[in-house]
């Protein structure tokens, strides 16, 4: 287990379509176990692999608030079903620090995926579970939720994304 750099915002690897998993076997718990560890010290509720550089469809997600962990592993997730109605949640992300905005998904919908096991599995996704599993997904595809934005909101993010990491490297 070990705690790995996240990449931010710019950065071209965030725009990489990830590739499927063949099979869950000991890499792939290794990169989950690392990637469930490098998300509880940022204090996230959700990872995706290439988060950490690796472009594999792997995410890994806890939304339980209180002590006790409950954490989720999806292994190449597919959205089988999703409602019309949408809802509307504040997101952030660790790949865009410290920048939040009001985003409008399906409010419910129900994937398909791998378990840590490398078994299949159904999840029937609502409230925050629904929005954070699409908005890991989207990771998937090379999406940010910066990308549903204005252009202008957008460059104005990217910008200030830019000269934190600016400043950062003359440090
Ligand atoms: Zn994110």
């Amino acid at each position: 287990m070990a705690v790995k750099t996240i990449i931010t915002e710019p950065n071209k690897l965030l725009r990489q379509i990830s590739k499927p998993v063949e099979s869950v076997g000991k890499e792939e718990q290794q990169l989950m176990d690392d990637m469930l560890d490098t998300m509880y010290d940022a204090n996230g509720i959700g990872l995706a692999a290439i988060q950490i550089g690796v472009p594999k469809r792997i995410i890994v997600m806890d939304i339980s608030k209180d002590e006790k962990k409950e954490p989720k592993y999806f292994v190449n997730p597919v959205v089988v079903n999703k409602d019309p109605i949408k809802n509307t949640h504040e997101e952030g992300c660790l790949s865009v620090p410290e920048q939040f905005a009001e985003i409008d998904r399906p409010s419910k919908c129900e994937v398909e995926y791998l378990d840590y096991k490398g078994k299949k599995q159904i999840l029937m996704a609502d409230g925050l579970l629904a929005t954070c599993i699409q908005h890991e997904m989207d990771h998937l595809e090379g999406i940010l939720f910066i990308d549903y934005l204005s252009k202008l909101k957008k460059s104005i993010i990217i910008k200030k994304l830019s000269k934190l990491k600016s400043n950062t490297a003359i440090l």
